[in-house]
């Protein structure tokens, strides 16, 4: 690996867990962020702009809350930007990609999006992987140094797939987290102690890939719209959707979490789906209103 200097936007979490580890690999990095200190622990040299910052390096690593902060950040030195560019690692939306994409293009610049798809603590470690889009050219000229961060996945030109990619899994990952607090609230909204229900419930997490089977498996169920109601039907799934709806309202601890599960087996069984897999739950999920 060349040791191209490196620009990084942004010193949150990611954004310092990126930057540590580009300079263990040896590459110079300049670092910016809006509130100043969040640099200190970093053998990183500290841009006194972003302008300044953006001047450092010809590649420049985004790492911020949104596509808004970017624009805050450079839109006042957009000048600067022609010739560079910038791999935004930020969460948005696929359309906020694109979009970005066109403002950077109009601005002389490159823009690949990238997603990370492992936490802070897990950057540059083995098993990191990131998934990136955008001109295929630009991402083999930068791949060296993104594949420091996590193994790299690209998914194509159209900027918005790694984004696409990245609330995708956000969207099973969320969801999984948020059903994991509603169900521990259930659980101590009757005295239970959390502790006596988490060890398991985490069991229950990781054997889903068990009872759902390989994502191959279920890709081709949901491609082929077959849903053989062998073991797990709709009715019966819905009528447990039902009963966690019921006991939370009952527990008094938050029913919309619940009440969206429900819904979804409610229409698939009015739309004559029950006795079919609860993998028939897609046909209502899919539906464009
Ligand atoms: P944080 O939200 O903690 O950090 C965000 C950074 O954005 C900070 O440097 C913050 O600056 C800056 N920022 C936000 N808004 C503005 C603005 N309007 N103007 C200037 N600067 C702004 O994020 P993380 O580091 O945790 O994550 C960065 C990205 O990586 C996010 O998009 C996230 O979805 C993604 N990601 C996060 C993971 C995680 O586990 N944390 C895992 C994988 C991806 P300041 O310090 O001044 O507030």
């Amino acid at each position: 690996v060349s040791m191209v200097p490196v620009t990084v936007i942004g010193l949150g979490p990611m954004g310092r867990a990126t930057t540590a580890t580009l300079i263990r690999a040896g590459h110079p990095v300049t670092v910016w962020n809006r509130t100043a200190g969040r640099a200190n622990s970093l053998a990183a040299t500290v841009a006194p702009t972003p302008g300044a910052a953006v001047k450092a390096a010809d590649l420049v690593l985004l790492s911020l809350t949104d596509y808004r902060a970017m624009y805050d950040i450079l839109g006042p030195v957009a000048d600067e930007l022609s010739g560079k560019t910038l791999v935004n690692l930020s969460s948005d939306t696929p359309d906020e990609s694109r979009t970005a994409a066109a403002w950077a293009a109009d601005l002389g610049a490159g823009f690949l999006t990238g997603g990370i798809m492992v936490p802070a603590p897990a950057v540059g470690q083995p098993g990191a992987y990131a998934f990136y889009s955008g001109p295929q050219d630009l991402f083999r000229a930068h791949e060296p140094v993104l594949r420091l961060i996590g193994e790299t996945r690209y998914l194509g030109a159209d900027p918005g797939l790694a984004q696409l990619f990245y609330q995708a899994h956000l969207d099973v990952f969320l969801t999984a987290l948020a059903s994991l607090l509603h169900a521990t609230a259930l659980v101590t909204a009757a005295g239970v102690p959390a502790a006596e229900f988490l060890p398991d419930a985490m069991r229950t997490l990781t054997e889903i890939p068990d009872v759902v089977g390989s994502g191959q498996e279920l890709a081709a169920a949901l491609v082929a719209g077959e849903h053989p109601g062998d073991l797990s039907t709709a009715r019966m799934m819905g009528a447990t959707a039902d009963h966690i709806v019921r006991t939370s309202a009952a527990s008094g601890v938050d029913v919309e979490l619940p009440n969206a599960v429900r819904s979804h087996y409610d229409r698939a069984i009015a739309a004559g789906l029950g006795s079919r897999n609860w993998t028939a739950l897609y046909e209502v999920i899919k539906l464009k209103r």
